[in-house]
């Protein structure tokens, strides 16, 4: 076993370059206390703070974008990702066992101490594993306001990720923004705060919603900005080649052309949502209809009628022709084609369709939903796309997304009401004296926050747990 001398010892040793002066003493209990002192620091404001001896358990830009995530958080969370060694008297890298001089909830109570702001506080562990220290504790401290589910988030980041730090700290940031009682639990001790709390409640749900949804979206986006990617790219080409003319009428609108795809690649840049899917899939649409009108007024034809893109492929352009087909499940219908694919069919040839995926594009669901809504939605008109799938896909995924919005949660919360009430009533009765302690809220406590102060701020305990893993 290596003897590891680190810490402030290891730190004035580089400093000052004495190793005879500076040979520290081993590190002892006031090491550990003193360096909780410092994440203390390190957290006084909510958010995310990975100690430089463990920067690589999370990428800087994960740990940036986590850190958002804990500081935008619906109650102040504070995240500290540290060293297990930092946290053994012993100062080892090897804990062979041993338990860290605070483990468990405590060691998340005690940065809550030092910080002494109510919030959500929790602590990562990082080592080669378990019998080294590797854990996850965490806690929530409030005297007022929800509680959250700091226990479940703990155990589902530890299901769910472990050992992957930086999805583990999603997951927890994601569940404990969660309320557990509905807020008007905890609002019946005080209802004057009543107002606030539910804001409060209402922030953290919508977060929370948000954050799942944004996890679709980006997952869509992964399967569709290759086919847009592309999209552009030909379009680009197309739109390079075009002639410049001296007729008022045609310059315009190649202006035009250009313009709108040089919109959609910029929106494709910048792509975060199925809003910027649509956009992109409109603004391409919009850009082939005006090629299909500079080129019937080169050919001295009127501009045509804007019509839905063809069906087989998009990419083809305005359709403009419709014929009777029918899907391999499914029933005829007419659908919208290009001259191409109109000469294909009717010689009995196999359409060549859009290809996402393994298959065709109106075959790929949730993902494909804002491909298609923007090209039959689009600026150039709205059209009923005549595959059942999308539509279905369609309202699957919007009713899941309004069932997450805190109206939606708010109703299913009001059903059970009449039970919730009467639990709120006996949580306000033994507020004055029971053991848990925060229902109370008649004036009695202390709400000072003295640095590194105790026993009875800990009495604003919610809920908190962890393990090592
Ligand atoms: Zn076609």
């Amino acid at each position: 076993m290596r003897p590891v001398l680190r810490g402030t010892a290891a730190l004035a040793l580089t400093a000052a370059g004495l190793w005879a002066a500076t040979l520290p003493a081993a590190a002892d209990e006031d090491d550990v206390d003193r360096y909780l002192d410092e994440v203390a620091v390190e957290l006084a404001e909510p958010g995310v703070w990975v100690d430089p001896d463990a920067a690589g358990a999370l990428g800087s830009a994960e740990a940036a974008d986590l850190d958002e995530a804990a500081a935008s958080a619906p109650t102040g969370m504070r995240i500290a990702v540290v060293p297990a060694w930092r946290l053994d008297p012993e100062g080892q890298d090897r804990l062979v066992g041993r338990e860290l001089l605070y483990e468990g909830e405590e060691l998340a109570s005690q940065l809550y101490d030092r910080v002494g702001v109510d919030g959500v506080y929790l602590v990562m562990s990082v080592a080669d594993s378990s019998y080294d220290g590797r854990g996850l504790w965490g806690v929530q401290h409030s005297e007022e306001g929800p509680t959250y589910y700091v226990e479940d988030a703990i155990d589902q980041a530890v299901e769910c990720c472990a050992p992957d730090y930086g999805p583990m700290i999603d997951r927890f940031i994601d569940r404990a923004s969660d309320v557990d009682h509905p807020f008007y639990v905890d609002v019946a001790p005080w209802a004057g705060g009543a107002a606030g709390i539910a804001g409060v409640w209402w922030g953290g749900t919508t977060l929370s919603a948000r954050r799942r949804r944004q996890a679709e979206e980006q997952r869509h986006l992964d399967v569709v900005r290759p086919l847009l990617t592309e999209e552009v790219i030909e379009l680009s080409d197309r739109v390079s080649d075009l002639p410049t003319t001296s007729d008022i009428e045609q310059a315009k609108l190649t202006k035009e052309i250009l313009d709108t795809v040089e919109k959609a690649r910029h929106r494709l840049d910048q792509a975060a949502t199925d809003d910027d899917v649509q956009a992109v899939t409109s603004l391409l649409g919009g850009a082939r209809y005006r090629i299909a009108c500079l080129t019937a007024l080169q050919q001295g034809r009127p501009v045509p009628e804007p019509t839905p893109p063809c069906f087989f492929d998009p990419r083809h352009g305005p359709s403009t022709q419709e014929r009777q087909w029918t899907p391999e499940h499914g029933v005829s219908r007419d659908v919208p084609l290009c001259d191409q694919c109109t000469v294909r069919f009717d010689a009995g040839e196999a359409p060549q369709t859009r290809q996402a995926g393994r298959g065709s594009y109106w075959e790929g669901g949730e993902d494909l939903v804002a491909y298609i809504e923007g090209y039959w939605n689009g600026t150039a008109g709205t059209w009923r796309f005549p595959h059942n799938d999308h539509s279905v896909a369609r309202s699957r995924l919007r009713s899941r997304w309004e069932s997450r919005r805190p109206r939606a949660r708010l109703a299913s919360y009001g059903r059970s009401l009449g039970k919730a009430a009467s639990s709120a009533m006996s949580s306000s009765g033994d507020g004055s004296g029971g053991s848990g302690g925060w229902g109370g809220g008649s004036g009695g406590r202390s709400r000072r926050r003295s640095f590194g102060g105790g026993s009875s701020r800990r009495s604003s305990r919610r809920s908190g747990g962890g393990r090592r893993f």
